[in-house]
């Protein structure tokens, strides 16, 4: 691994985006800074403040809430076809301002600016995917069986909804969740996480420009999640909360929503298994690991978090990712050449010391990395440890950074129970060149989603979701927009 040397002042051209992004909350269609209280917001490559933003206090919330609500009946009622088209505009504008979020991303996230123009795709295929389902919205017609009189189901939208997104992935966790909510006829309020709440307010000033009307989409960041959400959500008003990031968050958020028996989504924690069968294509194998490992700094839900390697392959394995590994440069993501980010902030490096510590203390050896370089940013070096005991924090734990954890097994009966041995069941991924053999994992590993032979499952066009605690609801694909749409039954006797 090389540490590539980066410069910790912005550039004219950061400097000019930056004072570009609005630094107000965004509620019925009015930008507010005022003089309220501000969020510092940081480069996590250097550690410092890179803009100030107005800070959401309950009050701000509920008046967020009050425009959604406000909304909600114009919005439902405007033509499937115009909500489309504003959806499509917001794509085109997202086209020709990709460069523009690219750098808003790596700056205020830190992953390498490849990769931001990578989620700029990813994100902007939401809002054409659903750009392109607001149109097909259907329901059922049928006499029913008695012959007496005529069955009609209809999809409404559910009323307003609030969609709390974390800092990983912050133009496509928005637009997963804004896009359907939209497509679907319902109004919104977004909390974006606090520590990347600036490519959400540069969102809604896109979506202000693609002719979303006011109050149709309202965000409010802020330092104080919980003061701002539990008032929102114990409001009957709302109708719908949405919900991704870690899972112990998860379960308060579903029992706050339980008190008015919400409707929910929620995309929450992973701790991905990595199979790695004795005929696997080993190439394909190890290109699939950097990808499924490294991609977004480890920070991903979809993160690969155990490999678990077939014993006759494993050494084999090990040795051809740690050379990759070793190739990787880490450093500012904007600087040329970087392949690998800062972490987000002090403590995920804490974490990632932590996690590394405990699996050698139990008996585990590090081929690469393991340690935290001097200097600023929350840089943690890309790191493989092979041997990884049972009981290890890091098998546990969603690691959610650049660690690389290998065990072994021996037979598919072991690495289906190892697989299945957490309480999560977001994404499994299996290399295997035995079409029965990747068919019977299909079916074993329990998981919402699967790779097989390829270490990235994520579309647009695919319903994105878990099972056990990895969450409850799709987005993304057919599925994604029925989130947002409630089942309405008439009927008319003949
Ligand atoms: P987090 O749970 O700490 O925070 C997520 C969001 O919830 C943030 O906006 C935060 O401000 C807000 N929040 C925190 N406490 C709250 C409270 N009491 N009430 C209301 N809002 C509250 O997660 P994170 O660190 O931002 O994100 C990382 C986690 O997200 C990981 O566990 C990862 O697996 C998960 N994730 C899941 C998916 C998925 O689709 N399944 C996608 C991305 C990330």
């Amino acid at each position: 691994m090389t540490i590539v040397d980066t410069t910790t002042e912005l550039t004219a051209r950061e400097s000019e985006l930056l004072a570009r992004v609005p630094d107000g909350l965004y509620i019925g269609g009015v930008w507010e800074a005022g003089s309220r209280e501000r969020i510092g917001v940081q480069d996590p490559a250097t550690g410092r403040v890179i803009k100030r933003i107005a800070n959401a206090t309950p009050e701000d919330g509920i008046r967020a809430l009050d425009a959604a609500a406000a909304a909600a009946d114009g919005w439902a009622a405007t033509a499937p076809r115009v909500r489309a088209e504003i959806l499509r505009r917001a794509f085109d504008l997202l086209q020709e301002r990709r460069e523009d979020f690219a750098l808003l991303m790596t700056l205020e996230m830190g992953k390498p600016l490849a990769e931001a123009n990578g989620e700029v795709t990813y994100g902007g295929e939401f809002l054409r995917w659903f750009s392109e389902e607001a149109v097909r919205i259907s329901g059922r017609y049928g006499q029913n069986p008695e012959g007496t009189g005529t069955m009609v189901v209809s999809q409404r939208p559910v009323g307003p909804c609030y969609l709390i997104t974390p800092w990983n992935f912050p133009l496509a966790m928005a637009t997963r969740k804004i896009a359907p909510a939209l497509a679907a006829g319902c109004t919104v309020v977004v909390k974006p996480a606090e520590l990347t709440p600036l490519t959400t307010l540069f969102f809604a000033q896109l979506l202000e420009d693609a002719g979303v009307p006011a109050g149709v989409v309202n965000v409010i960041p802020t330092s104080t999640a919980r003061a701002v959400s539990e008032p929102i959500i114990a409001d009957p008003r709302l109708r719908k909360l949405s919900f991704t990031g870690s899972t112990p968050v998860g379960r308060t958020l579903l029992a706050q929503a339980g008190q008015n028996v919400l409707r929910t989504s929620m995309e929450l924690g992973g701790n991905a298994p990595f199979v790695v069968f004795e005929d696997a294509d080993l190439d394909k194998a190890v290109e699939g690991a950097m990808l499924a490992k490294f991609r977004n700094i480890g920070q991903a839900c979809t993160a690969a978090n155990r490999f678990i390697v077939h014993e006759s392959v494993a050494d084999e394995f090990a040795r051809r990712v740690t050379e990759k590994v070793q190739a990787l440069r880490l450093g500012r993501g904007t600087d040329d050449g970087v392949t690998i980010g800062p972490l987000i902030d002090d403590r995920a490096v804490a974490s990632m010391t932590a996690l590394v510590e405990d699996a050698v203390a139990r008996g585990a050896r590090v081929l690469t990395g393991g340690t935290a370089p001097e200097g600023d940013g929350y840089f943690f070096e890309p790191t493989v440890v092979v041997d990884v005991q049972p009981g290890s924090d890091i098998l546990r734990e969603e690691i959610f950074g650049p660690v690389l954890a290998i065990s072994t097994f021996s037979t598919e009966d072991e690495a289906v129970a190892a697989a299945n041995g957490t309480e999560y069941g977001l994404v499994g991924y299996v290399f295997t060149r035995d079409l029965a053999r990747g068919q019977r994992m299909i079916d074993r590993v329990d998981t919402g989603m699967m790779g097989l032979n390829t270490g990235l499952v994520s579309n647009a066009a695919a319903p994105f979701g878990g099972v056990k605690q990895s969450g409850l609801g799709r987005e993304g694909g057919l599925e994604g927009i029925h989130e947002y749409l409630s089942t309405k039954y008439t009927l008319i006797p003949a």
